[in-house]
């Protein structure tokens, strides 16, 4: 029941049932904690916290100048170093045209769910902002749930299906929200299924957002492949410099509109739409953007780097998980991992935990480790969590600092972890400690593997 303050009104639409997101709701309370003294592991929230590259700051410093409004849809030459990234990275013809920049990805799939078809169909597990846009916009949902025994991949049947449904209850599913490497799950698309989902799309007349925002942070032999490449004139190509840079408070997102017409009438109706809210994207930010976009070697280089110490860190989550005996699929890109506890639900119910929302709190309360469940990501699966990797042992700039000279010194990843990563391996202790006792409760062989080796 919401109080009523006179003379303030909230309105019905969008509002009723609108939480906040979680991802941003959790960040602001570990960093509460943190302030009041408490010790939390932070694995709660996914932002590359690794160091800001020299040129990149040097580059917003110079264009601190830069004070006037640009264009809602970007300036040119932003537009033109996109296109081209995109045909340098990962072979997308992109006339600049078709580029569309915003203040994060964020606001730019808003506005494409906006703009765009009456029902939205959403996979399940997928990121947490993905359903509330769609409420706020008071546009039907149509899940999609995916399982771990397929890798978390999209099953055509399963689609179709669920499409059907909503058709036969005067539903009209029309724009599909597509993302690998996918959060929360880590988990990449492998490029035939991805071929296989352009030409269900095609065939169903769907339009497809493809959130490719991990497109950088891959560490698997699965290579990305953008679902635009198969259906370039009905997939809108979602990406920014939050993920594969630590630019995340930058707040830079892109949008590749889809080719032909349509895609120059979608461009239209985003601009307008940006035009009636935000305007433009910060104009310092812009310029100091092309530097990133612009192919320059030591750039390129950090990216990489990046992604490296991402894989070190987010694999050694997933092997602790591993030999913990929590099943969890292996992830692939992104930054983090998706296991399920659903094996021990009867242990867990025992200790007043009976969803993965209380399995969540539980180990808030009783370990202080902090992530988020499954049930914030439309999870189509109970007792599922959602653990990053981004956070641990870099939530100080000194601390980023540090790691980062400590990888460019030794990048071995073994030694990175057990010489550079103390709260790392501590969490990995809590967790065996939080597995051993359900092990124990639940009257299984109690193995504690040796969690220090990577
Ligand atoms: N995408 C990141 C996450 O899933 C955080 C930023 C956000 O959700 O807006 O944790």
């Amino acid at each position: 029941m919401v109080e009523r303050f006179k003379p303030i009104r909230f309105s019905r639409a969008g509002i009723r049932g609108l939480k906040a997101s979680a991802t941003i709701a959790i960040n602001d309370r570990v960093r509460e904690m943190w302030d009041a003294g408490r010790n939390v592991y932070h694995l709660a929230f996914g932002e590359s916290r690794f160091p800001i590259h020299p040129k990149i700051a040097a580059a917003l410093g110079a264009n601190a100048q830069r004070r006037s409004y640009t264009s809602a849809l970007g300036i040119a030459e932003l537009r033109r170093a996109i296109a081209e990234h995109y045909g340098r990275r990962f072979d997308l013809d992109v006339a600049p045209e078709r580029v569309v920049v915003g203040p994060g990805s964020k606001s730019l799939i808003f506005s494409a769910l906006m703009a765009l078809g009456e029902e939205i169909i959403i996979p399940q597990p997928s990121w947490v902002s993905y359903g509330p846009q769609v409420h706020i916009l008071g546009k039907p949902v149509t899940f999609v749930p995916t399982r771990p025994e397929t890798n978390y991949e999209l099953e055509l049947d399963v689609l179709e299906e669920r499409i059907h449904d909503s058709r036969q209850n005067w539903g009209n599913p029309e724009v599909f929200i597509v993302n690998s490497p996918k959060n929360p799950t880590g988990t990449v698309m492998r490029p035939e299924k991805v071929e296989a989902l352009a030409g269900f799309a095609r065939d169903h007349e769907l339009m497809v957002l493809s959130d490719e925002i991990y497109a950088l942070t891959l560490f698997s032999t699965i290579p990305h492949v953008s679902i635009s490449q198969f259906y370039p004139e009905g997939t809108v190509v979602f990406g920014g410099l939050s993920k594969s840079l630590p630019l995340g408070g930058w707040r830079v997102g892109t949008a590749i509109m889809p080719r032909e017409k349509g895609g120059k009438a979608l461009g239209q109706a985003m601009s307008n739409i940006a035009s009636n809210i935000w305007t433009c994207t910060p104009a310092p930010v812009q310029y100091a953007a092309l530097i990133a976009y612009s192919g320059d070697p030591e750039i390129e280089e950090y990216i990489e780097i990046c992604r490296q110490m991402h894989a070190i860190r987010t694999k050694f989550l997933y092997r602790t998980m591993n030999r913990l005996g929590v099943p969890c699929v292996e992830p692939a890109g992104a930054f983090y991992i998706y296991p399920s506890f659903e094996r021990w639900k009867e242990q867990l119910a025992a200790r007043g935990v009976h969803n993965d929302n209380d399995l969540a709190f539980h180990l808030l309360d009783r370990y202080e480790i902090a992530t988020l469940p499954g049930s914030d990501f439309h999870a189509a699966q109970d007792f599922c969590l959602r653990i990053s990797s981004s956070y641990i042992d870099v939530a100080t700039d000194e601390h980023a600092d540090r790691l980062l000279a400590a990888f460019m010194d030794d990048p071995n990843p073994e030694r990175f972890i057990r010489d550079h990563h103390p709260r790392m391996q501590q969490v990995a202790e809590r967790f065996a400690q939080f597995v051993a006792e359900l092990k124990h409760e639940a009257g299984e062989p109690d193995t504690v593997p040796n969690l220090a080796v990577v």
